[in-house]
């Protein structure tokens, strides 16, 4: 049975409340978690309000920096069991869930350098004037986080806020929380001070709208659905609390003819079967220049018969969906493309190992997608890759702006002059030329435009983001 962690200690729901956790391999139930409250949240504040008057605040950069690193180090000692835990409570391949571990020390890594170099400015202003600007901390920072990438997700937004001198209360997703948990506890043992860094688990409408309401919270961290993004930017407005949201995506894959193909394809495909699809930056569509769309097409075929899809022990392809929930979401998209007679290139295989009470899809190419239909304009969050052809630069851009979304663009083009021409005309938060995310890089900037959210986390950038400007002007004697 998993608890609160608040105040570097346990705390049991005080509803009494639990949920079960699913194992998506198997869809069998092996732990609970507690069904938080709106009292558990205040409790949370209060531990990260009396945190931050009491240590927090008087703590230098640099002393910050060195327990960030100290975390950091400790996340990277016992990476293999955070990616034991993550394994097993989403279904990820071990070779992901690793990653999700090591990236997530590479965060703290990151943001323990990056504690002591924010600074402000000073600035020329009148004579008998001088003016200077200090980057504050907001105070206590309420961040809420999806299901897809607890470790990674938390440590970029966590990360960035501790780093500039915000203490946390963290709201994981019901569907993955035990991960977080055990990283607080290592938070503690490395050193955090009680009340640095809280988790309040349960559900979102109760937990995360309690957090999100909370008067006591001075910024909101969201990372999730555009649908949750939109109340959460509603609840926060009613007290002009600032918000970062990280929303969804429908991102192209863009693909001239110059390109160099053999490069191109393992990114194609992994930027659809990572974490089977369920990736915000998933590059869920495939826009191809028309005179190398069907010999590319059948290569791609090929490659997704090939994938294999089973338990996440067995760390193949494609692990399962997080939920039945979320099964049923990619199978209905399907029917539709049936419905809609959209033609299916090629499907991969889910192993006989794979338990029929397990939450599987098989990667999927649809071929011919309009530009219009819902596979073309709404996130799957499952394997499913859309293709459409282009004729030229313009017909390429106009498809690739032709959602509500802005996320992720990728291109492959050999072109340096189209490289940057198209770059600049697409509506998105990055564009990955010749490469799909760059690695997932800490130090990249990250974020949306349009229903993908605004502000950005990761890099130096987030932290303008989990801080307010005070400007000082004083004028001399
Ligand atoms: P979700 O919006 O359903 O849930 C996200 C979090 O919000 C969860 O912790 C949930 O409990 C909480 N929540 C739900 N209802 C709430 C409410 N009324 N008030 C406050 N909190 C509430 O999203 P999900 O299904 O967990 O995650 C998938 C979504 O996240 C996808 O749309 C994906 O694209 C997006 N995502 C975006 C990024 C990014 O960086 N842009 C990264 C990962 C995931």
């Amino acid at each position: 049975m998993q608890l609160h962690y608040i105040d570097n200690a346990a705390h049991p729901s005080s509803g009494g409340r639990t949920i079960p956790v699913i194992d998506p391999s198997d869809g069998q139930p092996f732990d609970e978690i507690q069904r938080g409250s709106a009292e558990d949240i205040a409790l949370a504040v209060q531990a990260a309000q009396r945190c931050l008057e009491s240590t927090w605040r008087k703590l230098s950069a640099a002393e910050r920096g060195r327990l960030l690193m100290r975390l950091s180090n400790k996340v990277a000692e016992h990476a293999d069991e955070l990616a034991a835990i993550e394994q097993r409570d989403c279904g990820k391949p071990t070779k992901q869930a690793r990653a999700d571990a090591l990236a997530l020390a590479r965060y703290f890594e990151f943001y323990a350098g990056a504690c002591d170099k924010l600074h402000g400015e000073t600035l020329p202003y009148l004579d008998g004037y001088s003016v200077l600007t200090w980057r504050e901390p907001h105070g206590v920072t309420g961040h809420i986080i999806p299901w897809n990438y607890p470790m990674q997700i938390f440590g970029r937004s966590v990360g960035g806020a501790l780093a500039a001198g915000n203490v946390c209360v963290v709201k994981p997703s019901e569907d993955a929380c035990l991960s977080l948990i055990r990283v607080a506890q290592l938070a503690a043992e490395a050193g955090f001070p009680p009340g640095a860094i809280n988790i309040v688990t349960g559900y979102g409408h109760e937990v995360g709208d309690a957090l999100a309401r909370h008067e006591g919270v001075d910024h909101i961290s969201f990372t999730g659905s555009p649908r949750v993004g939109t109340l959460i930017q509603q609840v926060a407005a009613e007290r002009h609390c600032p918000v970062t949201l990280e929303l969804g995506g429908k991102s192209p894959q863009l693909i001239f003819d110059d390109a160099d193909l053999d490069a191109a394809l393992p990114f194609v495909i992994n930027a659809i079967v990572q974490n089977a699809g369920q990736t915000c930056s998933a590059g869920s569509r495939l826009l191809v220049q028309r005179s190398i769309y069907e010999p590319l097409l059948e290569r791609l075929g090929r490659s997704f018969q090939a994938l294999r899809v089973g338990p996440a022990a067995l760390d193949l392809d494609v692990g399962p969906l997080i939920r039945q929930s979320q099964q049923e979401r990619v199978r209905d998209f399907l029917a539709q493309a049936r419905d809609a007679r959209i033609a299916t290139v090629a499907q991969g295989q889910i192993v006989n190992e794979a338990p029929a009470s397990g939450y599987y899809a098989a990667p999927t190419l649809l071929r011919d997608v309009p530009v219009a239909h819902r596979l073309a304009q709404e996130e799957v969050f499952g394997p499913v890759l859309a293709a459409m052809s282009f004729e030229d630069e313009d017909e390429a851009v106009q498809q690739a702006n032709a959602t509500r979304f802005g996320l992720v663009a990728g291109l492959w083009t050999r072109d340096g002059g189209r490289q940057l021409r198209v770059a600049k005309r697409l509506k998105s938060g990055q564009v990955f030329i010749n490469n799909y995310g760059a690695g997932g890089g800490v130090e990249l900037p990250f974020g949306g435009v349009k229903s993908s959210g605004y502000g950005r986390e990761k890099g130096f950038e987030a932290l303008y983001g989990f801080t307010t400007l005070k400007t000082v002007a004083i004028r001399h004697g």
